[in-house]
């Protein structure tokens, strides 16, 4: 396929990144998805029958150089950038008291700054294009503490108003900026809690009015709807999509 509105993504290797990239190949256009690792973004290098071309970049993204390079990246190989979705991130477990601050400096590296170099990196690049879609990826855990979760929270909590900031400052150009804020959904990043903590696993489906875990499908749709010009007078919002979490 060619043509197509194009997208780069963070954390494209695993969870909401992949699932979102997987979705944007089938129904809108190009990816150029960002991981850690190339064994993290091989599967994006080429073209499957019916899904538009793809590419793969590894870099980490609490750097300026890699986020200009996916900006790059998107131009070079397919001439303009349409949609930025920032799903790279972390998490970290500890009391308040006791989390080594070098972890929690990585997590707001990851979970904040990266944000904020993810869009200012992609910002020109909208502009070039007449505008365009930054979506972010924050939580339910940005609404309130969570028992030895502090750094994850507090992260969360920035990047919801980084965004909405954002969202101002870049409403002029027709650029819009909106957050996602899952709860809990099966990924990588939460298989240790079904793993090892199955009582923290239940607790957490049972406080969801849904009662149900989501699946990262679900949340792709979400963030696929805020990408695309379907959300065209949408910015600076905030939709949750967490099983009625936080509007019981
Ligand atoms: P995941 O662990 O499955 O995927 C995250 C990806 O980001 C990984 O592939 C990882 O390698 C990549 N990444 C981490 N640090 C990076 C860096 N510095 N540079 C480049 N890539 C990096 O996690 P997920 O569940 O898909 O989470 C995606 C986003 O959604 C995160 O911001 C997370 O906080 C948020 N979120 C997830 C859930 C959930 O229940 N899964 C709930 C709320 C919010």
């Amino acid at each position: 396929m060619s043509g197509g509105a194009v997208a780069v993504v963070t954390g494209a290797g695993s969870g909401l990144g992949k699932a979102f990239a997987e979705l944007w190949l089938e129904r809108h256009g190009p990816v150029v998805g960002v991981d850690l690792a190339a064994e993290r973004v091989g599967w994006l290098d080429g073209t499957r029958a019916g899904r538009h071309p793809s590419a793969g970049l590894a870099a980490d993204v609490t750097g300026a150089e890699g986020n200009e390079a996916a900006v790059r990246l998107a131009e070079e190989r397919f001439g303009r950038l349409d949609a930025v979705v920032l799903s790279a991130g972390i998490t970290a477990w500890g009391h308040i008291e006791s989390l080594d601050l070098a972890v929690y400096d990585r997590v707001m590296d990851v979970n904040v700054r990266a944000g904020a170099l993810g869009i200012r990196a992609a910002a020109p690049a909208l502009r070039r294009s007449g505008g365009g879609s930054i979506v972010v990826l924050s939580s339910v855990s940005g609404t309130g503490g969570e028992p030895e979760h502090w750094a994850y929270c507090t992260s969360k909590a920035a990047i919801t108003n980084l965004a909405r900031s954002a969202a101002v400052d870049l409403a002029p150009d027709g650029i819009r900026v909106n957050v996602v804020a899952p709860g809990p959904t099966h990924t990588e990043l939460t298989r240790p809690i079904k793993d090892t903590q199955p009582e923290k696993y239940d607790e957490l489906r049972r406080s969801l009015p849904l009662g149900r875990w989501g699946e990262q499908e679900e949340v792709a749709e979400a963030i696929a709807f805020l990408a695309s010009p379907a959300s065209s007078f949408i910015t600076a919002a905030v939709l949750p999509v967490d099983g009625g979490a936080t509007g019981r």
